[in-house]
Order: C-alpha cells, then sequence, then structure tokens
C-alpha cells in the first residue's frame, strides 16, 4: 500500500514544523546541522547507532539495578539452607536456572548492521550517498525507518528521510513508512505532528489498518482532540476486538480529562470481551480513584480488587503503592496499609491474621479430581501416554491398594543428585519417608529392576520392602501415573517430583481448573531442598496458606510483585499489602 501525496503543495503541511526543509531534489539542509536537536548536536560523529535518549538511559538504569539484585542473588546460591527458596516462591526458578551448571547464558549474535544510522537528518545528497553504501537485500527506505524505530531516533531524521523518499517519488510515501514515522512521532510525544500525520491519513484513508489506528489512539489521548481517539476505537470495532492496549489507552485518555463514565464503560466493554486488562489500566482508576469522593466509585475499584483474586493475578510494586495511597485516602474509614511478608504459619507479619488455606475445599477437590482424570490421563490421547492395558493395569493396582500418603516419582527423584547412585538416592528418601509412617508409592521404570550400577538390586529390594512400588514400561510416561495415583488417594496425598507439571496445566480446560490445579498443586507438591547427597534429606515446607488476594471486610490481603523479581507463571509473589482499619 503506498500513500500518495495529491501533489508536493501538501507536503509542506506534513513538513510544517520544519522551515528549514525545503523539498526537492539536490537541495541541501545545511542550516539544519545548526540546530539543537534535543542535545544531539554535541555529538561529533554524523552516524551512530548509539544514540543516548532518556528512556535508553532509564533503561540501563534498570538493567543495572537487575544485574546488581542478580549479583547479590549468586552470592547467596552457595548455601543452601533455610533461606533456599520456596519452590513456588517468585525468582525461585529464576535462581535454580542460575545453580544449575549447564544452562548457558544466551549471548546474541552480534548485529550485523548494513550501514550506520544518521543521528542528525540529511540532506538528498546524503542519502542518495547512504543507499549507495547500502549492501542490504532489503529495501533501503524501509530498512531505515525500521531501524529508526527501533532506536527510537529523533523526528528530525525520520523527517529528512521521508522528505527526500517523497521527492524522489513525486510526492509518494509508502504506508509503511508512515506508519513508522507516526511511531517515533508518538514514542517522542510530539502531538503537533501526531495531528499532521492523523489528517493526512484521514484524507488518504476510509479506514486505517489496527496498526496505525492503535498508535494515533495514544498519540492523541494527551492531548484536548482525545475523543477522536474514541472514533477510531469505534473503527477497529468494526473490522476485529480491539486490543487491551487500545482500551488502556482510551481509559487512560477519559481518565486525564475527568471522564469518568467514559472510563468504566471502556472497562465494562474490555472485561466483556474477555480480554484480562493490563495492570496498567486498573492502575489508573486507583490512582484517578484518590480525588474522588463517591461510593460507587469506591465499590468499583473493589469490584477491581475481586477480580484479581478470581483471576490469580497479582498487582506490581506501584500498582500495590496506588492501592494502598487509595485505600489511606479514603475518608472517614482509617485504612493503614503496610508493606510486609506471612509467615511459614500463614499469619501476617503486619497485623497477626491468618491469611487463607491453601487447601481446597472438598467440592473444588471433587471437581479438580474429575476434570483432571478425564482431561489429562484418559483425554481422548492416553495412547500417546501409555498403553491402555497398561492404564488398566495400573488403575486396578490402585483400585486394590488402600489410600497412599506420598507418591513419588521414582525416576526423577533418583536423578535429582547427579553425582550420588540412583538406586541409593531413592532408598534414602523411601526409608526416611516409611520412618514416619507414611503410606509410600513409588512409580517406576522396568528398567529400574535391571541390575546395574546405578541400580543396585539390593537397594531396589529394600525400596520394595518400604514402600508399593508399580513399573511402568520403560516408554511410558510418569506424570499421568502420578497425578492419578494422588488424586485417587484423596486430599491428604502429596507428591514429589522435581518436574512441575507445567504441559498438564497446559492442557486442563479453563482457567478456573487451571487456578485449582496450581492451587492443589502448591498445596500438594513436596520438594526436596538438601542439595548433599549422603547427609540426612530435607523437604521443604509446603505453604498452608494461598497467596491470593483476600479481604475479611475490614482487612485486607494483597500479594503484590516486586519490579526487580521475575516470577515464572508457576510461581507465587512472596510480598504482600496489608490493610486494615483502625477500629
Ligand atoms: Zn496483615
Amino acid at each position: 500500500m503506498t500513500f500518495c501525496f495529491t501533489g508536493i503543495r501538501n507536503f509542506p503541511k506534513l513538513w510544517k514544523n520544519n522551515p528549514y526543509l525545503v523539498v526537492g531534489p539536490g537541495h541541501f539542509y545545511n542550516s539544519l546541522f545548526l540546530k539543537d536537536y534535543n542535545g544531539i548536536r554535541n555529538q561529533q560523529k554524523l552516524f551512530s547507532l548509539k544514540t543516548a535518549s532518556p528512556q535508553n538511559t532509564k533503561a540501563m538504569n534498570l538493567l543495572t539495578a537487575k544485574t546488581r539484585y542478580r549479583r547479590k542473588e549468586d552470592e547467596g546460591s552457595n548455601k543452601v539452607s533455610s533461606d533456599f527458596p520456596h519452590l513456588f516462591a517468585a525468582g525461585a526458578a529464576k535462581k535454580r536456572s542460575q545453580m544449575n551448571p549447564q544452562s548457558k547464558d544466551h549471548a546474541l549474535p552480534p548485529e550485523r548492521n548494513v550501514i550506520q544510522l544518521p543521528t542528525k537528518p540529511l540532506n538528498s545528497e546524503q542519502w542518495d550517498k547512504l543507499k549507495e553504501d547500502f549492501k542490504g537485500k532489503a529495501n533501503f527506505e524501509n530498512w531505515v525507518i525500521t531501524q529508526m524505530a527501533h532506536h527510537n531516533s529523533s523526528i528530525d531524521v525520520a523527517k529528512s528521510l521521508l522528505a527526500w523518499v517523497a521527492a524522489k517519488n513525486n510526492g509518494i510515501v509508502s504506508y509503511n513508512l508512515l506508519v513508522k514515522y507516526l511511531y517515533l512521532c508518538v514514542f517522542h510525544k510530539q502531538t503537533s505532528e501526531v495531528f499532521d500525520v492523523y489528517e493526512i491519513m484521514k484524507a488518504r484513508y476510509k479506514s486505517l489498518e489496527s496498526g496505525g489506528s492503535t498508535l494515533l489512539i495514544r498519540g492523541l489521548i494527551h492531548s484536548d482532540r482525545w475523543r477522536e481517539a474514541l472514533l477510531l476505537l469505534e473503527d477497529i470495532k468494526k473490522v476485529m476486538t480491539p486490543s487491551k492496549k487500545n482500551y488502556n489507552d482510551c481509559i487512560q485518555g477519559a481518565l486525564l480529562h475527568q471522564d469518568v463514565n467514559i472510563a468504566w464503560n471502556l472497562y465494562q466493554e474490555l472485561l466483556g470481551h474477555d480480554l484480562i486488562p493490563m495492570m496498567e489500566t486498573l492502575k489508573a482508576f486507583f490512582d484517578f480513584g484518590k480525588d474522588i469522593k463517591d461510593d460507587q466509585y469506591s465499590n468499583k475499584l473493589i469490584d477491581i480488587l475481586l477480580y484479581l483474586r478470581n483471576n490469580q493475578l497479582y498487582p506490581g510494586e506501584s500498582f500495590a503503592h496506588s492501592i494502598k495511597t487509595w485505600f489511606e485516602s479514603v475518608p472517614g474509614e482509617q485504612w493503614k496499609g503496610q508493606f510486609t511478608t506471612v509467615q511459614k504459619s500463614g499469619q501476617c507479619l503486619g497485623c497477626g491474621k491468618t491469611i487463607e488455606s491453601i487447601h481446597l475445599s472438598l467440592e473444588e477437590y471433587e471437581f479438580l479430581k474429575r476434570k483432571i482424570l478425564r482431561d489429562v490421563i484418559d483425554g481422548g490421547d492416553q495412547y500417546k501416554k501409555t498403553t491402555p492395558q497398561e492404564l488398566k493395569r495400573f488403575q486396578n493396582f490402585v483400585k486394590h491398594s488402600p489410600p497412599f500418603d506420598i507418591v513419588i516419582d521414582g525416576l526423577n527423584v533418583a536423578k535429582m543428585f547427579p553425582k550420588a547412585r540412583e538406586s541409593q538416592v531413592l532408598l534414602d528418601v523411601v526409608s526416611q519417608l516409611a520412618k514416619q509412617n507414611l503410606r509410600v508409592l513409588v512409580l517406576g521404570r522396568k528398567h529400574m529392576l535391571i541390575p546395574c550400577a546405578r541400580w543396585r538390586k539390593d537397594e531396589m529390594e529394600k525400596v520394595q520392602k518400604q514402600a508399593s512400588c508399580f513399573f511402568a514400561d520403560n516408554i511410558s510416561e510418569d506424570d499421568p501415573f502420578l497425578l492419578y495415583a494422588t488424586l485417587h488417594s484423596g486430599n491428604h496425598c502429596r507428591f514429589i517430583t522435581k518436574d512441575l507439571l507445567r504441559d498438564h496445566k497446559a492442557c486442563l480446560p479453563d482457567a478456573k481448573t487451571q487456578r485449582l490445579f496450581f492451587k492443589w498443586q502448591q498445596g500438594h507438591q513436596l520438594a526436596i531442598i538438601n542439595r548433599f547427597p549422603g547427609s540426612k534429606i530435607t523437604f521443604q515446607h509446603i505453604l498452608c496458606y494461598d497467596t491470593v488476594v483476600q479481604t475479611t471486610g475490614d482487612s485486607w490481603h494483597i500479594p503484590y510483585d516486586e519490579d526487580l523479581v521475575e516470577r515464572y507463571s508457576y510461581e507465587v509473589p512472596t510480598k504482600w499489602l496489608c490493610l486494615h482499619r483502625k477500629t
């Protein structure tokens, strides 16, 4: 798609902010270089990819902070003691991967640049020269504008590129170039420039593709023409469901201009499309709420907190601060917030209240059991995981055994300490559990019974004396058996595997079942944290409380994500916002 200017006449309109730009081949823009381009003037080099922008500085600072944080982590990783992160604790997976000597840093291959990007506007001849030097196969203009967008070049440089292109092509600038230029205008918050591009696009196209509309929405919401962003949203709706970013921008625009009703209506519409709102959007409602004294508005904010609860979502650090500030601003209610942690016992260190239990209700448990047995184990693709004969043999075995207390993924546990003999590790684990009078089931493979250096016959015999064992064919997957045996034994039964069963979580049918599975897993998966074989094996304490947004009416407990801690989807935050009313 190309954008065609009706004539050179229209062109100066777009570039009206730049009096130095005279369009026409062969023109020089000498005077341009004398202008101060946001500090770029001081850079002596004409071409450089390292254009410093405030955003980059901020990103660098964050990166430095992250590096510092990780370094601190690394120092602590040698000692494996009580401060070893919980299996489901935020950042634990990251730490585990850092401890694993096999994991390598995935260094990116060095960037191959065909030419260097200009940091200052170029004249036609300079652009011609640059194009000659360009050795890449791609279209030169597209390549340059794409790189400029990547590196957030100043819009004057991009403008000189577009002027050169237009001059060469009878005023025709491709849509692609125009949209990327728009991206830069939005990025640098050049509102008047956004208006100009918007006018040109409106004049040329009946409707825009969603990328262009999205940028225009973002560019318009800060201006007094923010209502036009809502019209663009309507245009998007004619062909597709707008993105959560589109809604976020429009809601922010409405709040910025004090139009609360529009903001809430857009929010309802977003939920109606089954989109999960951006945390930024939710935070905006809390931030705006500080200045509003209105019960209806307050109730809607409480609904947002309940939405977080029902969807097992956690606010980020700055959102948590916004929530705290809002509560403390409610007149006459005397809320007091503090950032804190929860003790192993499930008691909040801030107020001493007990956090909700991790245990599933009988109803929830039965629901989850039914779903897993049907979707994960039978699931129509049982042949992929095991043979129907073997599944039948296993189901009979479980049916005729009394319920177990602990189910062990034998192969997985035995391989936990690479330097130790497998059968020895397995025996250590089983003996220790058997001493506590627990009924143990070991799930294994047939090959474990063939004596060899790693699987000693005497040790495997001792294992079989202290635990019930089921040995599957060497090709079977262990997980479905593990889940089946554990769930079949009842809500008290726990399991041991190093595996985090993520594949199974993914094949569960809906969000509700996935949440229940995650909760059940947190409450039932035992982790071995002792990393020194030969000594006594230590199990990690299972969290007895549920990490979820919760309330008792006069208190709220809200887990939140810290900015500098990377949390995997199967981990939970360790930091909490505790809010309670002074009575
Ligand atoms: Zn508390």
